[in-house]
């Protein structure tokens, strides 16, 4: 029998009437002839009711243990799933991750995937199972631990499966129509795309558009897996996920993305000389610390200053950690500056690496709405810049209308 894999997001699952409205889809595809392997997260809420359990107990937490509670969301929409099917008359069951085993390395919070058995699975479908359900995000390291794949790592459960078992169509069932140029949620204007490449949504994800997780894209793209964006709600066509070379039309700028909860760390006055920089990031990723944008401006008397950003919520850790190694003199440095106060706003397009001037319409555009930049990277296919999060909004709204991302093609 052909294989598809269904994944419904936290909002799909929220209730047994929303179950039974997802289920009532799944049972469209096995009528259609279809063995199908359906991935469920979280009831929506419940992954961050567990993670602030976790952080009501301790906040420098044993990370096993982290992964042993936040896991555990997925296993009862996992069962409920399995029992609304039988209900529907659909021979289904449930699997948790190490049940099938899916194998995780072991960088518990946000583990990655390394192996999944079919052997199991493959069996009870030959058996006459007809849908496979399996809890997203979760899985087994090669000690026993359980592990998670980092938030939203549903999406990546989804593909993975959908790879190992050869699926035509990996579909990703949420609460949005599909991919829009930007969140719906913060611009009405955001029209939603028939198709995008991987590239482009693996920019856009990375950035902060987190209808998929971002190791999702990366899985689909190598795997060359067709994946679906579609809404639970409605009966619309979604968005495909696919190859450059099958995408007709391409403006310069396909997306604008967002990423809320940033944070710029400043280093005043750390020396101007070689092995600084190595010594300062190779430092900071030893303890974990995400960082993104970086900048250097060398002053006059030698010494430099030293601007990155990371996610918020890791500038406890950033500091400790920068903290420690000024005690030690691993380098030193006048004083730390962190404003918390900051979003990353970025535009992403294919189109970029043949156009010039998309920086200066980018940059004229908030200066027009007189939103200051405070630091910029760019690369082949995006511009990112930071702004303080009051103008975050705004800043969406006016890149999205500066390259007219409403507009029909
Ligand atoms: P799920 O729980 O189904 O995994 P998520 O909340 O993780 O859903 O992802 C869907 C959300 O992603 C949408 O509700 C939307 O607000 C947000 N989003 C951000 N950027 C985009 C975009 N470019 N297109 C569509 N949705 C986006
Ligand atoms: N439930 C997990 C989360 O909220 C995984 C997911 O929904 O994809 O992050
Ligand atoms: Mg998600």
């Amino acid at each position: 029998m052909p294989k598809l894999v269904m994944k419904f997001g936290g909002t799909s699952v929220s209730d047994v009437e929303r179950i039974k409205n997802a289920a009532s889809k799944i049972l469209i595809e096995v009528e259609k002839g279809f063995d199908v392997i359906v991935i469920v997260s979280a009831m929506a809420g419940e992954t961050n009711r567990l993670v602030s359990l976790v952080n009501s107990v301790s906040t420098l937490y044993d990370a096993r243990e982290y992964d042993a509670i936040v896991s555990s969301g997925e296993n009862a929409s996992a069962g409920l799933m399995a029992l609304t099917l039988q209900n529907m008359g659909v021979s289904a069951r449930s699997w948790q991750g190490w049940q099938v085993p899916l194998i995780t390395n072991s960088a518990h919070g946000s583990a990655r995937i390394m192996e999944i058995t079919t052997q199991k699975l493959n069996e009870k479908f030959l058996e006459g199972m007809r849908v496979a359900v399996i809890a997203g995000f979760q899985g087994l390291t090669n000690d026993g631990r359980l592990s998670t794949l980092g938030r939203g790592g549903s999406d990546t459960t989804a593909v993975a499966f959908a790879a190992a078992f050869e699926a035509d169509q990996c579909d990703i069932y949420t609460d949005v129509d599909g991919i829009f140029t930007a969140d719906p949620r913060i611009t009405n204007k955001a029209k939603k795309l028939s198709k995008i490449s991987y590239e482009e949504m693996l920019e856009l994800a990375s950035l902060g558009a987190k209808v998929l997780q971002t190791r999702s894209v990366e899985l689909a793209m190598r795997y060359n897996v067709p994946l679906k964006v579609l809404n639970s709600f409605s009966d619309n066509d979604g968005t495909l996920v696919c190859q450059e070379e099958n995408i007709m039309e391409n403006k310069v700028v396909s997306g604008v993305a967002h990423s809320r909860d940033e944070a710029k760390m400043t280093l005043i006055s750390v020396a101007d000389r070689p092995g600084i920089a190595a010594s300062i990031f190779g430092t900071l990723a030893d303890k974990g610390v995400n960082v993104d944008m970086i900048v250097q401006n060398i002053s006059d008397d030698g010494r430099t200053d030293m601007t990155f950003s990371c996610p918020v919520d890791q500038v406890e850790l950033a500091t400790v950690t920068l903290n420690e190694a000024k005690i030690k003199k691993t380098f030193n440095y006048r004083e730390l500056i962190a404003d918390q106060d900051v979003s990353k706003i970025s535009v992403v397009g294919i189109g970029m690496r043949s156009h010039a001037g998309v920086a200066a319409k980018m940059f004229q555009a908030l200066s027009n709405e007189n939103i200051n930049i405070k630091v910029i990277t760019t690369s082949e296919i995006k511009i990112s810049v930071l702004i303080d999060r009051k103008y975050m909004e705004l800043a969406v709204q006016s890149l999205h209308d500066a390259f007219e991302l409403g507009v029909e093609a």
